[in-house]
């Protein structure tokens, strides 16, 4: 039997709602010895089921995985991912010859907070943000095997860095089905990348950004492209397929910038038009004489807490002033937040200050977002975190 956590009076109305996260001060009290990771059933001040969940430590103290009474088991998992994969499929990203690299499984997107998968050319990369889910790795694994079939190659579990510190669970990213395919290529839109999972960052590459990079080929005619931030080099080599003049390339790791260079490589052998710079971004845009008429800004979550956020805005806003101070008349810029803190409003009323400050005549083209296969639960809006705009600099 669960153990049972009673909300204070009035504290429900959310729930009701279907907002999946229950705070830690909604809490009357818990019936009970509970552990973290624990099921947890979620009651009303007088004893009406509400939902049941994961018990957490922190701010959120339950993560809500159904609102109907049911037992956590393989079944509810098994559910869960055959409903994520149709989904999939319905917006063609499975079967597709095209691109064979996709979003899974999107937190509470997709209904199972705390668990996040991209698939890789049959590789399944899983990462676990919650003690729960870590508890229920099984049932998930199980379940990705019984629902991918024969084109699930293997299962990568990489959440030594997404868990809970404190939990003290210390898992090692390791495979947990199948093994390393020998050459890890994998596919967007008809390009080629190497997707390190074992090495890189999230899971091995921005599968958010597939739509916007699409996007940014169509722009890229006869431009001198500035590519910040660029990781992987996603941007990098859709914009050489659109037909740049020039693209570099910016990121302040060197292993990034190792990689934009070999994915750049795999699909443009020796093409002469890229180049690439291990440095930080600011010092970049100070320092660099070059002429650019299209720019992407990608910056990483400079905000992961509200409390932060002022700090957070503060750096966008410089970010932002100075590429549009530098950009080429006629130029565009592509400039994104991915901080789940800064809501669509506060990231547009940023970039206005900052067209302001560099005293540009500025349009807005495009207003964008995350893909279908990073889906907002319309109860959670919070899951919205990937914000950008695509300007057009008189
Ligand atoms: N645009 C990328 C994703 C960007 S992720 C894509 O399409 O895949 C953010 C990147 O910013 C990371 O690669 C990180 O190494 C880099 N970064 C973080 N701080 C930086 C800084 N101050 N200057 C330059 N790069 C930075």
């Amino acid at each position: 039997m669960p153990v049972k956590i009673i909300l204070k009076r009035g504290k429900e109305q959310s729930l009701l709602r279907f907002h999946p996260w229950i705070f830690s001060g909604a809490i009357a009290k818990i019936c009970g010895k509970i552990d973290e990771g624990d099921i947890a059933e979620v009651v009303d001040s007088e004893g009406n089921f509400l939902a049941v969940g994961h018990y957490q430590i922190g701010s959120i103290a339950v993560r809500v995985l159904s609102f109907v009474p049911r037992e956590i088991n393989q079944e509810f998992y098994t559910e869960r991912i055959t409903i994520a994969y149709a989904m999939r499929r319905q917006i063609g990203l499975t079967d597709n010859e095209q691109t064979n690299a996709y979003r899974l499984v999107h937190g509470e997107g997709d209904g199972l907070p705390g668990l996040v998968i991209d698939i890789y050319d049959g590789v399944a990369v899983v990462q676990m943000h919650s003690v729960g889910m870590y508890q229920d790795r099984k049932y998930i694994e199980t379940a990705l095997i019984e629902v991918m079939g024969a084109s699930l190659k293997a299962i990568y579990n990489k959440s030594e860095g997404t868990l809970p510190f404190k939990a003290g669970l210390n898992p090692t990213n390791s495979y947990v089905f199948g093994t390393a395919p020998e050459s890890k290529v994998a596919r967007e839109n008809g390009l080629l990348f190497y997707p390190d999972w074992e090495k890189g960052q999230k899971t091995g590459f921005f599968v958010d950004q597939r739509e916007n990079r699409a996007l940014i080929e169509r722009y890229s005619k006869g431009r001198n492209v500035l590519n910040m931030f660029c990781y992987t080099g996603g941007f990098s080599f859709y914009a050489m397929r659109g037909g740049a003049n020039l693209v570099h390339s910016v990121d302040s790791s060197e292993r990034a910038i190792e990689l934009t260079k070999s994915n750049v490589e795999l699909n443009f052998p020796n093409d002469p038009r890229h180049q690439a710079t291990a440095m930080d971004a600011f010092k970049f845009m100070q320092e660099t004489t070059q002429k650019f008429d299209l720019i992407v800004l990608d910056p990483p979550a400079f905000a992961k807490h509200l409390n932060v956020l002022n700090n957070a805005l503060k750096g966008y806003r410089r970010l932002n002033t100075k590429a549009l101070e530098m950009i080429e008349p006629g130029g565009i810029l592509f400039t994104f937040s991915c901080s789940q803190v800064v809501s669509k409003e506060v990231f547009r009323t940023m970039v206005f200050s900052s067209a302001a400050k560099a005293c540009r005549n500025v349009r807005i083209l495009h207003q964008l977002t995350q893909p279908a296969d990073h889906p907002i639960n319309i109860y959670h809006p919070e899951g919205e975190y990937l914000k950008g705009l695509v300007l057009y600099v008189e």
